[in-house]
């Protein structure tokens, strides 16, 4: 058999094949380096299991035996009890929940693992414990004293006939042939970081001879996750730095002076520190690649539109791009007169607008006429073509993948980037996720803003918010009320939205005028009520989550968000930011419709609790962990199988450290180097063309 090497299709090991290949194929196993990334859900270990005759009633165990029967059991409340045993004795198993479900999982024969806690009542028990059928063989396995990887499985898998226990077949064969394979982790750092070796880590997070050493591989895969994440960062950036711009940039005159002075508010100074480094960038020869974080409501905003002056100053285009229609339709309207004031044209380019207005407004682009384009993604269609785009701002960037930003910036000459966010994150994490880009953060909101105040109620407390709301209303105050829209239930969210907008206006407020937005309300009717609310004509307005990035209302001083237990905690921290920016104090009232899990209710104390955008990304980021909370697909990077930004937080400065050396530019590479080089080149490559036919 020829040598095994990590980039080995998985068909040609034994016991795949074709059929087998194409099923693994399905769940990303393509490869050799796959198949290992492939991790146990969780292991069991013989030392870990009690026999049955042992156990004590008030302490957590985990049993393994067969199922000897079963039944249910109808009194005041019915339940399913499960008798296991195995040959020391045998324990009941209790289900009054799902006891039906629960019923059909058991046969008789059957051997389980449970985990639980015992409890005594008139027999010792496990009530609704977990549940994990194991293979008869893996029982004889974890009889004999090994530390057995159970392996998750999905249908896709299971139907090609790829089991767990299959599956660890495939894995253990495959283990067999890596003896000593070649590591491609220059030794340096293995003994710098104190890593296991490549082949010990494949075994070890397979087949670890105890619990300590599973820990000790999967930093070491960990660690080789990141350094290719910071390859993938680091390169991106240093193709960046190689390019010059076609255009420099003068100093700034009186166009900026002007508006400065026209301008309603002075610029805090954390704003003038960004505006500072903003322009130091836009003169540099380089392209500028930023990122401006900052709270939400701290004026992101006018600084961008500040470098967009600069670049009209020097006669370049700026394209002023925002995730939702609603939001580039409200920095146009905001904007479009004072900058025409100022001698400064803009336009908008959006999906919802007619044929002949996009004509116009692309011919405008086209010669030059207009210098600040506010759009949507749509501004980078085939049919705009600029005379000489020489800065994109990116507003929300978290709506955006970092390939996506990479595809639009190859449309001008290499403009200046300015990307915002306003989730702020911890600067290792930013780094890693935006570590492509140098950062600016606005720290201090503008003065005069009152925190708004923050409480959350369960849905049964309806009738007194209304009650309140009424209050609020008699005091001319304007309520934003929002509803959750989620893709995945979008119809059903819209519908309920609606069926609530009718209720609040027929049933609730009838003396008072309600609007209803939402991303399917036609673009002509939207305006209209954005407009009317914005103007006072309307009290309240009943929003899909559409609102969320953005929209900036000053006069609406309460929020009510309806539930709020499906809102992430930045999401809802977003929202709130909505509200409270003129005189009046903010208010924002979360409703929670039960069922409550537990992690909704944290998410709801702490969003009651803190104000600090920062610490709530951070929370945000603990309690969903980093995977949903970054939605690394969405921007861009590769999905991590084993590394946690959470948890791995001491790997991403080293690994950062190493890609950086590599990839400097007078670094004198020793051959092991070079080979760690062409091994990341490789593995990004490959990934690239996964995402691009995948
Ligand atoms: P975000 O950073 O969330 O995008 P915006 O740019 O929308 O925030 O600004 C929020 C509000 O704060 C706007 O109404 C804006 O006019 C106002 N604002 C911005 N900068 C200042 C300032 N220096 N002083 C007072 N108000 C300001
Ligand atoms: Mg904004």
């Amino acid at each position: 058999m020829p040598e095994l090497k990590l980039d080995t299709p998985v068909q040609y090991l034994k016991g795949v094949g074709p059929r087998r290949g194409q099923a693994l194929a399905k769940a990303s196993i393509n490869n050799l380096y796959d198949l290992f990334h492939f991790l146990p859900r969780r292991y069991i270990d013989r030392t870990m299991i009690t026999p049955i005759g042992s156990l004590e009633a008030n302490l957590e165990a985990t049993i393994v035996g067969k199922i000897l029967g079963k039944g249910i059991l109808k009194g005041k409340r019915s339940r399913l009890e499960v008798i296991i045993g195995d040959e020391t004795g045998y324990v009941a198993l209790i289900w009054f929940a799902g006891y039906r479900y629960f019923e059909n999982i058991f046969n008789k024969g059957d051997i389980y693992a449970v985990t639980g806690t015992v409890t005594y009542y008139q027999q010792l028990q496990f009530i609704h414990p977990e549940v994990e059928r194991i293979e008869a063989q893996d029982s004889e396995l974890i009889h004999t004293g090994r530390i057995v990887p159970v392996y998750p499985s999905t249908a896709e898998l299971k139907k090609a006939g790829l089991t767990g226990r299959v599956m660890r077949q495939i894995i253990s064969r495959a283990l067999e042939s890596v003896e000593g394979m070649t590591d491609y982790l220059p030794e340096k750092y293995i003994e710098t970081h104190s890593l296991m070796p490549l082949s010990a880590a494949f075994r070890d997070i397979h087949y670890p001879s105890e619990m300590g050493e599973a820990d000790r591989a999967r930093k070491r895969l960990s660690f080789d996750e990141l350094l290719e994440l910071q390859y993938l960062i680091l390169n991106t950036r240093k193709r960046y730095t190689g390019i010059k711009k076609r255009h420099i940039y003068k100093t700034t005159g009186k166009i900026i002076d002007t508006f400065l002075k026209e301008l309603s508010f002075p610029l805090t100074a954390d704003q003038k520190e960004a505006v500072k480094q903003i322009f130091d960038d836009m003169q540099s020869v380089r392209p500028m690649h930023r990122l401006l974080q900052g709270d939400v409501g701290c004026g992101k905003t006018v600084v961008a539109l500040l470098a967009g002056l600069y670049a009209a100053e020097n006669g370049l285009q700026t394209a002023f791009m925002t995730p939702t229609e609603l939001l580039a339709e409200q920095h146009y309207k905001n904007w479009r007169e004072p900058l025409e004031k100022i001698g400064i044209d803009s336009t908008l380019i959006i999906g919802g607008i007619s044929k002949s207005d996009r004509r116009v407004a692309e011919e405008k682009i086209r010669t030059g006429r207009v210098r600040i384009i506010f759009g949507t993604h749509a501004i980078f269609s085939e049919s705009v073509q600029f005379e000489h785009l020489g800065l994109v701002i990116i507003d929300e960037q978290h709506r955006f993948g970092v390939m996506q930003r990479g595809k639009l910036i190859s449309k001008g000459e290499h403009p200046d980037t300015l990307v915002m966010t306003a989730t702020p994150i911890p600067r290792t994490l930013a780094l890693t996720l935006y570590g492509d880009l140098d950062i600016t953060s606005i720290k201090t909101l503008p003065p005069g803003r009152q925190p708004a105040k923050t409480v959350w109620r369960m849905a049964d407390s309806r009738p007194e918010i209304y009650q309140f709301l009424r209050t609020k209303l008699k005091q001319h105050e304007q309520i934003f009320i929002i509803y959750p829209l989620v893709e995945k239930s979008e119809k059903l969210d819209l519908q309920a939205a609606e069926e609530e907008y009718q209720r609040l206006k027929k049933e609730i407020f009838p003396d008072y005028k309600v609007g209803l937005v939402h991303g399917r309300v036609d673009r002509e009717a939207r305006e209209k009520v954005i407009e009317g609310f914005r103007k006072g004509r309307l009290s309240i307005l009943v929003a899909t989550t559409v609102i969320e990035v953005g929209l900036d209302i000053p006069a609406a001083s309460i929020m009510v968000i309806e539930h709020a237990e499906r809102f992430g905690l930045s999401q809802l921290h977003q929202l709130r930011g909505r509200v409270g920016r003129g005189e009046k104090r903010g208010m924002t009232i979360a409703i929670a419709v039960p069922p409550l899990g537990n992690l909704a209710r944290k998410r709801l104390d702490f969003f009651q609790a803190s104000h600090d955008g920062f610490k709530i990304a951070e929370a945000d980021l603990k309690l969903r962990g980093p995977g949903e909370f970054f939605g690394t697909k969405q921007h861009g990077l590769p999905e991590l199988k084993i590394a946690d930004l959470t948890m791995d937080t001491d790997l991403l400065p080293i690994t950062r450290k190493i890609i950086f050396n590599l990839l400097a530019d007078d670094k004198k590479l020793d051959n092991n180097d070079d080979k760690l080089l062409s091994y990341l080149l490789a593995k990004a490559d490959y990934r690239q063309n996964l995402t691009r036919f995948g």
